[in-house]
């Protein structure tokens, strides 16, 4: 089959699914409204978690940053990209998380591709949590270690895994806060198995960070676990792009000699590391922000409670409401959109089949009059 005619035949095959993926554009937008074709939509699919991405201060600080170091970084981190906000912001990452080292990365998706690329080789295993984010699957299903899924949030199930072996180490993968589920990983559970058995844990906390723990600190320290790697991203809460690796000194030291996304790739704008110090300290200073999202999490569970829809276990900022049948998801999200609310619909495979949901996001930027506007919506869709 020549290039085309493959092409043209996976279009196909998707279409003919009803897994179709379309973009749209997204003409204005903050964490609480949306603009599309020039309609106006209150926005519930933002994982702008704490209306950080419109934060004056955190503009405030990338164009001071733009004007003194350009918008730019010029190269890698190894040749001459590597600047002062970069230094200055990765020692305030690890001071506040209680590590040794960060490494900042351009994104969360590259961390977890040159994390696992980095450490793991043929004799190596990978444990990861059968929902773990395409990032971490991804990485682990291109690494030559083996790969193998353990029941979603069971440390029972990972436990079976755990067997003693002879040659090779292991890498146990999950997340803090799961991105479709909005649950919350049994974190210490899982750092015991992997201590006792001489394995290494790495949590992904992309949807934690900011968002749950004392001053916005993450799943890892509301749980009082500190997991030998820690991945934490700033697309989400702390409002911009970006990623940090946390972990000791050695490790970090590794990393710079063998992470290749880190040798062979464009350093993140210094301007934009000026502006990931202001959004820390927005994040440190956050609790009013973070209460106020725990009122609109909870505003919307005792609302959605009469729905003839299963509301997914989660005190998260994620609140999924399971469908089941894919038609009947992309339906819902159309008739909410009509009325002013834009949600997205998941469907399989990037959630398992049958599961097809709504993926309602909450931020800190809506009004209780945002998430009643959706509850009466959702009332009035079901039927
Ligand atoms: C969003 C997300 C990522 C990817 O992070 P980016 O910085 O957006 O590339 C990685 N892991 C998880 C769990 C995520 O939700």
């Amino acid at each position: 089959m020549s290039w085309q005619h493959r092409i043209r035949d996976a279009l196909q095959q998707q279409r003919a699914a009803g897994r179709l993926r379309q973009r749209i554009i997204n003409q204005q937008g903050d964490a609480r409204w949306l603009a599309v074709e020039g309609q106006r939509y209150r926005n519930f699919a933002s994982n702008d978690y704490l209306g950080l991405s419109h934060d004056p201060r955190l503009i405030a600080a990338w164009q001071q940053g733009a004007q003194q170091y350009g918008v730019g970084a010029g190269g890698s981190g190894h040749i001459t990209g590597y600047c002062r906000p970069h230094a200055e912001l990765e020692a305030q990452l690890a001071d506040w998380l209680g590590y040794s080292r960060a490494l900042l990365f351009i994104s969360g998706f590259a961390a977890n591709q040159a994390l696992i690329a980095a450490l793991t080789g043929k004799q190596d295993r990978i444990f990861a949590d059968k929902l773990a984010h395409a990032s971490l699957l991804e990485a682990a299903s291109h690494s030559p270690a083996a790969l193998r899924r353990f029941a979603h949030n069971q440390a029972t199930s990972l436990q079976k895994l755990l067997t003693p072996q002879e040659v090779g180490d292991t890498l146990v993968v999950t997340e803090g806060v799961f991105s479709m589920d909005g649950d919350s990983a049994p974190l210490a559970a899982l750092q015991q198995l992997a201590q006792q058995s001489g394995s290494w844990l790495l949590v992904d906390d992309a949807h934690g960070i900011g968002v749950v723990g004392e001053q916005g600190r993450g799943s890892c320290w509301q749980q009082q676990v500190k997991p030998p790697l820690l991945v934490v991203t700033f697309g989400k809460a702390f409002g911009l792009s970006g990623a940090a690796v946390l972990c000791d000194e050695d490790t970090a030291e590794y990393l710079l000699q063998f992470a290749r996304h880190l040798i062979y790739s464009t350093a993140m704008p210094p301007a934009q590391a000026c502006a990931l110090q202001a959004s820390l300290q927005a994040v440190q200073q956050g609790d009013e922000l973070r209460q106020q999202l725990a009122a609109n999490i909870a505003r919307f569970r005792r609302g959605a409670q009469g729905l003839p829809f299963r509301l997914a276990e989660s005190s998260t900022a994620i609140q999924p409401l399971i469908i089941g049948d894919n038609q009947q998801a992309l339906a819902l999200a159309s008739q909410l959109r009509q009325r002013g609310c834009w949600v997205t619909a998941i469907r399989p495979p990037t959630v398992p089949p049958g599961t097809a949901r709504l993926r309602i996001t909450l931020n800190a930027r809506h009004q209780a009059q945002d998430i009643d506007a959706l509850l009466e919506t959702l009332y009035d869709a079901k039927g």
